[in-house]
């Protein structure tokens, strides 16, 4: 058995620090804690699944409970005993016990069948381009990594680029991890290298609890591996596709981690831009993780016209081909927040594009019955034609339909669900 010193190494070695993200505004998530629990406290942040992550009806269950859930750990933590006479609980599991009960699934021997028929080796300029490893990043870079170094599980799911697997790594202590592959080939066929090298680059330095983490990536002749964290309850989109629309509340606590997460990027010069169902996973406890920066772009004090995202999520500016700025993410949770609650987007009109883009122009917003004021409120006050009339973030977090939906002594928005 690992010691906790050696856990925590190995940890390090991971680049898993526990150091509180950068956004200076978070308060501290917790008090200092002996070694031990900080080890399962960094493994419960930073996504540590456990055995039930496999298992569809625990996971249904799971995902049906998580609004209500206000215990940041899915570690199974014992409560103390509160009163003289009741047996003590055992402590804490340590950090090597958690990772080696947990279950990843089975394999099925899809990345070697993959690898077979799919792909090929890249050369020359895109070769270069393409030969990507975190072990040697100018900014915090990780130990090497290859294949051999994990242990894999099941398929997670199936990207443009390749699948997506559950994995652990064989070294202690043992973190699980979701594995990305990317055919080169196909990156080059696509004429993405810049966009993917950016997406990493971008991804690589973010440190927030609801934006999905990139801890290593590394590369073989024909694939490229991204060791991202691991969203336990999968895609957001898919439980909003399977209930339809989502509660104020539900739909209120995700808006508040959008926000901050949102907050976060921007205070590092990172426009999201596709911000849309699609690109939201779940963590285990039912937190929201921003992913796919795909069309991100990092913009210190630039302005970008160039179009992309999603139809339904374009703000004004960008339909018009204008200069946009990080307001675009603002319109975009106007739209989030609507589509949440009524289950499609306001400006959607199925007849044709141009009538959607039409919409877009006039703002042309209606609420159906039922919604609260208070978040009508809200969608209007980010639907703004006008960039700079949209309601910026930090009066999102404090809007009282973000408020109201808030548990207790949790000040700003993500640490409590
Ligand atoms: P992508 O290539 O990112 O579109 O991923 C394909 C599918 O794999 C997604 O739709 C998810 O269902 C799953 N997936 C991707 N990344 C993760 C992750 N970090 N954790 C869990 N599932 C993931």
């Amino acid at each position: 058995m690992a010691t906790v010193g050696s856990v925590t190494r190995q940890i390090a070695a991971l680049e898993l620090s526990n150091k509180k993200p950068t956004n200076s505004a978070r308060p501290p998530l917790h008090s200092k804690q002996p070694s031990q629990t900080n080890v399962a406290r960094l493994l419960t942040k930073y996504a540590s699944p456990n055995a039930t992550a496999t298992s569809s009806s625990t996971k249904q269950k799971a995902a049906t409970t998580s609004s209500n859930a206000t215990q940041p750990s899915a570690i199974p933590t014992k409560t103390p005993a509160k009163t003289q006479g009741q047996t003590p609980s055992p402590p804490p599991p340590n950090a090597a016990e958690v990772m080696q009960s947990m279950d990843i699934g089975n394999y099925d021997g899809g990345l070697e069948k993959e690898n077979e028929k799919r792909g090929e080796k890249v050369y020359g300029e895109a070769a270069k381009d393409l030969a990507l490893d975190s072990s040697s990043a100018r900014k915090s870079p990780t130990r090497e990594w290859t294949l051999h170094d994990f242990d894999i599980g099941r398929p997670l799911g199936k990207g443009k680029f390749g699948r997506v697997y559950m994995v652990r790594t064989k070294c202690e202590p043992k973190y699980i991890l979701a594995l990305k592959t990317l055919y080169k080939s196909e990156i080059v066929a696509g004429k993405v290298e810049k966009q993917i090298r950016r997406e990493i680059e971008i991804q690589q330095n973010l440190r927030h609890p609801n934006v999905l983490r990139l801890y290593g990536y590394f590369h073989d002749e024909k694939r490229i591996f991204l060791m991202l964290e691991f969203a336990g309850q999968g895609e957001l989109y898919r439980q909003l596709s399977k209930y339809g629309c989502f509660s104020e509340k539900r739909s209120s606590r995700y808006i508040d981690q959008m926000a901050d997460a949102l907050s976060y990027l921007h205070s590092k010069h990172v426009i999201h831009r596709d911000i849309k169902p699609e690109n939201l996973l779940l963590g285990l406890n039912g937190e929201l993780k921003i992913a796919d920066f795909g069309w991100s772009v990092h913009a210190p004090g630039n302005r970008r016209m160039t179009l992309c995202g999603t139809l339904d999520y374009l703000p004004p500016e960008m339909v018009e081909r204008k200069e946009h700025s990080e307001k675009v993410d603002y319109w975009a949770l106007g739209v989030l927040t609507y589509e949440f609650l009524v289950g499609n987007p306001p400006f959607e009109d199925r007849r044709s594009v141009n009538n959607t883009y039409r919409r877009i122009m006039a703002v042309d917003l209606k609420f159906p019955s039922g919604m609260s004021a208070e978040v009508k409120d809200l969608v209007a006050k980010l639907l703004q034609h006008e960039p700079q009339d949209r309601l910026p973030l930090t009066q999102v977090l404090q809007h009282p339909w973000i408020v109201k939906y808030r548990p207790k002594g949790c000040p700003r928005g993500s640490q409590v669900y």
